[in-house]
């Protein structure tokens, strides 16, 4: 059972992957972090992360422990991820690694839940069940400021509207593989939503589809 999470930043898609993974045993990927990986990588090595052959090498040598790294969540690292994330050879470098995980999840999970942008679209078009989330980016960028509050970091609320747009239009404006639905994804909107409504919808069309035994 493969399960495609696609949506912008901050829709809440991580929640929903994390719970529909628990309650089906699924493996979980969370598939923004392959690039945030990347994106750090080449700003630490002091290159540019639109220069494609500094990124390409990066991601190509992508290790296992480049995941472990504890500052990969913040807004800068997700800044430098959109702009590798946009880069082909980049994504052809983490293709194979986001396939192989779909077919041969780890563990004695029997199928796998996997987030992203293009997921539904790219990585596992096949997918027995393809969610598309959503929310107006004003929802999106409160929820992001409260995020970045809670793990007690400054935030700027103008800063972070700013910089989710622009990330926005990064994502749904590149050429290859863009942030949008999959013409078969199930597309919630979440703005008016708390996580237990969307995953009650998420279940819902779940079981439409007649997948979860
Ligand atoms: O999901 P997250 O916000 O952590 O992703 C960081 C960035 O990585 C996104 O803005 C996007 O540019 C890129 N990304 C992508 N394809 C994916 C997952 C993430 O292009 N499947």
């Amino acid at each position: 059972m493969i399960i495609a999470i696609d949506g912008p930043a901050a829709a809440g898609k991580g929640t929903l992957a994390r719970r529909l993974a628990r309650h089906f045993g699924l493996a979980v990927l969370d598939t923004g972090l392959l690039y945030r990986a990347v994106g750090l990588k080449v700003v630490r090595q002091g290159d540019d992360p639109s220069d494609a052959a500094a990124a390409a090498a990066a991601a190509q040598g992508l290790g296992p422990g480049d995941l472990e790294v504890s500052d990969l969540r913040g807004e800068a690292v997700a800044a430098a991820a959109s702009k590798v994330a946009a880069i082909p050879a980049v994504r052809a470098a983490l293709l194979d690694f986001q396939k192989n995980f779909a077919d041969h999840p780890p563990g004695s999970a029997k199928g796998a839940v996997l987030d992203g942008r293009d997921i539904g679209t790219v990585v596992c078009p096949d997918a027995d069940a393809k969610i598309f989330i959503t929310a107006s980016v004003e929802v999106r960028a409160r929820r992001r400021l409260k995020e970045l509050r809670d793990r007690g970091l400054e935030a700027i609320p103008s800063r972070v509207l700013h910089d989710m747009k622009e990330r926005d239009a990064r994502d749904a404006q590149r050429h290859l593989a863009p942030l949008e639905p999959a013409v078969d994804a199930f597309v919630c909107d979440t703005s008016d939503r708390d996580a237990d409504a969307v995953f009650a919808a998420a279940l819902e069309f779940i079981r439409s589809r007649n997948i979860s035994g």
